[in-house]
C-alpha cells in the first residue's frame, strides 16, 4: 500500500486566501480592519522567525500587524501592562504573545492575562478550560490543534467513533489535539514517555496525531493498515548532502509509514503550514466576534 499524501501546504493556502477575501470583505461592509498584535520578547533567532512568517502572512491575508518587540530584560510587570493596554485596545482583535518568554518571566500569568477574547493562540486558561468542557465552547483553538482537525475533515476522515492515538501532551498541542478529536467523537488515547508498549496502542489506531519532537520514532510496521498519520514533529536529522548539513524530518519515520497508512502528512508542507493559516482565521475570527458584541 502507498499512502495518500496531505498536502498541508495548499490546504492552508484555501484557508489563507479565503480568510484574504473575508477580511476584504469586512473592510468594505463594516470598515473595519482586523488586527494581530504581535509581542516578540528580546533577540531568540527561532522567535523572530516565526513571528515574521506570521506578520507577513497578515501582510498577504489584509490583516493589521502590530508589532511589540521589548527587550529581552523587560520586567514581569512591564510586560503585564503590555498585554493590559493591547487588551483594552479596541484596533487589536489578536494578541500573540511568541513563546518561549525569558526565565524571568511568569509565563502562565502573561498568557492568561490576555482577554479571551483576543487570545488568538488559545493558550490561556479560560479557553484551554472551555474546550476540555463538554457543552462549552472555547474562543479560540489553539492554531496547530485545529489545524490537525481540518486536514481530517479536508480528507474526509470519518473521525466519529474511530480510535485514535494521540502522541504526547503538550498543553500546545498533544492536549488540545486530543480534546478536540474526543469532541468529535472519536475514542482517544493520550501516549507520553511513560506509555508502556506503545507500539499495541498505535496497532490499533486509525488515527494517529504524533507530537512529540523525536524523529522517526513512529515506524510503519507499529502502524495499522490504512491508519490516517498526522505527523507535527518537526526534527532536524543530520544529512550531509543538504548545503545545511541536516533536513528537516517528523516524529514518524515517513518512507515506511507511507507502505501501510492510508494517509500521510509529510515533514515539511503537513502540518506545518496550517499553523499560521489557522492563526489568520483565528484573527479574523476575533473581529467577527467583536461586530457581533
Ligand atoms: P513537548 O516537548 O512540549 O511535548 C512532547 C510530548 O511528547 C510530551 O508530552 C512527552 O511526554 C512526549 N514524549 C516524549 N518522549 C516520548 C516517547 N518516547 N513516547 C511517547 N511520548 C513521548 O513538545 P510540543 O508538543 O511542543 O511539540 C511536539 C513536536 O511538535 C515538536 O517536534 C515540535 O517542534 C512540533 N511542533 C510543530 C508545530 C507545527 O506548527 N507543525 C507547532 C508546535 C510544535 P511527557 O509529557 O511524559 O514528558
Amino acid at each position: 500500500m502507498s499512502a495518500n499524501i496531505i498536502d498541508g501546504k495548499a490546504i492552508a493556502q484555501k484557508i489563507r486566501d479565503q480568510v484574504a477575501t473575508d477580511v476584504a470583505a469586512m473592510q468594505l461592509e463594516h470598515g473595519i480592519t482586523p488586527g494581530l498584535a504581535t509581542v516578540l520578547v528580546g533577540e531568540d533567532t527561532a522567535s523572530a522567525t516565526y513571528v515574521r512568517m506570521k506578520r507577513k502572512a497578515c501582510e498577504e491575508t489584509g490583516i493589521r500587524s502590530i508589532a511589540h518587540e521589548p527587550s529581552a530584560d523587560i520586567t514581569q510587570a512591564e510586560l503585564e501592562t503590555l498585554v493590559r493596554s493591547l487588551n483594552d485596545d479596541p484596533a487589536v482583535n489578536g494578541i500573540l504573545v511568541q513563546l518561549p518568554l525569558p526565565d524571568h518571566i511568569n509565563t502562565n500569568r502573561i498568557i492568561d492575562l490576555i482577554a479571551p477574547e483576543k487570545d488568538v493562540d488559545g493558550f490561556g486558561v479560560t479557553n484551554m478550560g472551555l474546550l476540555s468542557m463538554k457543552g462549552r465552547d472555547p474562543n479560540f483553538v489553539a492554531c496547530t490543534p485545529s489545524g490537525v482537525m481540518v486536514l481530517l475533515e479536508e480528507i474526509g476522515a470519518q473521525v466519529s467513533g474511530a480510535d485514535a492515538v494521540v502522541l504526547g501532551r503538550s498543553n500546545i498541542v498533544g492536549i488540545p489535539v486530543a480534546m478536540l478529536l474526543q469532541r468529535a467523537n472519536a475514542t482517544v488515547t493520550i501516549a507520553h514517555s511513560r506509555t508502556k508498549d506503545l507500539a499495541s496502542h498505535l496497532k490499533k489506531a486509525d488515527i494517529v496525531v504524533a507530537a512529540v519532537g523525536r524523529a522517526e520514532m513512529v515506524t510503519g510496521e507499529m502502524l495499522k493498515p490504512g491508519a490516517v498519520v498526522i505527523d507535527v514533529g518537526i526534527n532536524r536529522k543530520d544529512d550531509p548532502t543538504r548545503k545545511r548539513g541536516y533536513r528537516l524530518v517528523g516524529d514518524v519515520e515517513y518512507d515506511s509509514a507511507a507502505e501501510v497508512a492510508g494517509w500521510i502528512t509529510p515533514v515539511p508542507g503537513g502540518v506545518g503550514p496550517m499553523t499560521i493559516a489557522m492563526l489568520m482565521r483565528n484573527t479574523l475570527h476575533a473581529a467577527q466576534m467583536m461586530l457581533r458584541d
